[in-house]
């Protein structure tokens, strides 16, 4: 029975993964999200009785002999994993016990501007970094961060971090009905992104229950949101089924494609089994290729086909 490490889980967007909890005795974070499924608890900027780095990775050995095709080793937390106050040390003996496996982090972004957290972080193989709002007003509405943090200051830790940070960004955006699902917000957000450069971003929404009373936004919405993204990779999260699948014919796939790469999950929520079918007949005329960007296939059209349609 282990302490720190849960899973595997399979999980979409990452592939199956092995989780470190920084936090099992209870939630440490310091923002207090909408949205958060975790149980309501004070915030704050430290984690209560943190575990030690040789306790942790002890688990590790062991879940890696018993779990040998993982994908990835999760660093979280019941909360927020850049509060652990030994990140970098866990992150070092990370690298010497992960054999070809990756490692990702996923947290809120809230230390993204402290240098050493950007040098922790930049070991990693994968690092996913939440920004649900480029405004301040938003932000607090949406994340309820404690006193004192900045968005202006987290956008520009991102910025800094893509500097120094040659493997695989993920930037994920959480939209809740009514407060982020706006034009001017998703605006605000594509100018800070520009920069950020991050290699995808996860569009999602709220898809279980909160603690407050908040809603998520259904899937034309979230497509509608990503137009406003511009020509980034766009994965759009949405847990439950769409409604209509749709008949895309080649020629139709190929332009949706030019203008912005799909996702395998574009694809299951919205391909009818006939569009599948085009979809794979242009993978093997070479008009399309697939590249994984941080554990999610995105379908990009060919150079060559690129140009052919340019000139049509
Ligand atoms: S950052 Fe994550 S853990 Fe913290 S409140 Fe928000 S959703 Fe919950």
């Amino acid at each position: 029975m282990f302490k720190y490490i849960f899973g595997p889980v399979q999980s979409r967007r990452f592939g199956l993964s092995l989780g470190i909890d920084l936090s099992p005795d209870t939630k440490s974070c310091n923002f207090d999200c909408l949205y958060c499924e975790l149980k309501s608890s004070t915030v704050t900027t430290k984690i209560k009785n943190p575990p030690l780095v040789e306790e942790i990775i002890k688990e590790v050995k062991i879940a890696l002999k018993k779990y040998p095709d993982i994908d990835v080793i999760t660093i979280t937390s019941n909360g927020e994993p850049t509060l652990y106050p030994h990140l970098n040390s866990l992150i070092c003996k990370l690298e010497e016990v992960k054999k070809q496996k990756k490692v990702l982090i996923l947290s809120n972004s809230s230390n993204i501007y402290d240098k050493s957290v950007q040098k922790s972080l930049s070991r990693l193989d994968i690092v996913k970094l939440s920004l649900d709002c480029a405004t301040q007003k938003c932000f607090k509405k949406i994340d309820r961060p404690v006193e004192g943090i900045d968005i202006k200051k987290i956008i520009g830790g991102l910025k800094e971090f893509r500097k120094v940070f040659k493997n695989e960004l993920v930037i994920e955006i959480l939209i809740v009905k009514g407060i982020n699902d706006t034009k001017s917000e998703m605006t605000a957000l594509k100018k800070a992104l520009v920069d950020i450069k991050p290699d995808r971003i996860d569009l999602g929404t709220i898809d279980r229950p909160p603690a407050f009373d908040v809603k998520g936004v259904g899937f034309q919405k979230l497509k509608e949101l990503r137009e406003y993204l511009g020509s980034f990779n766009v994965s759009i999260v949405y847990k439950k089924e769409a409604e209509k699948k749709v008949d895309f014919s080649k020629l139709q796939i190929l332009s949706t494609i030019r203008r912005r790469p799909q996702s395998n999950m574009d694809i299951e929520y919205l391909f009818s089994d006939k569009s599948k079918k085009n979809l794979q007949e242009l993978l093997l005329e070479k008009k399309i290729i697939k590249k994984d960007v941080a554990g999610v296939l995105f379908y990009t059209l060919t150079q060559s086909e690129d140009k052919e349609i340019l000139s049509k």
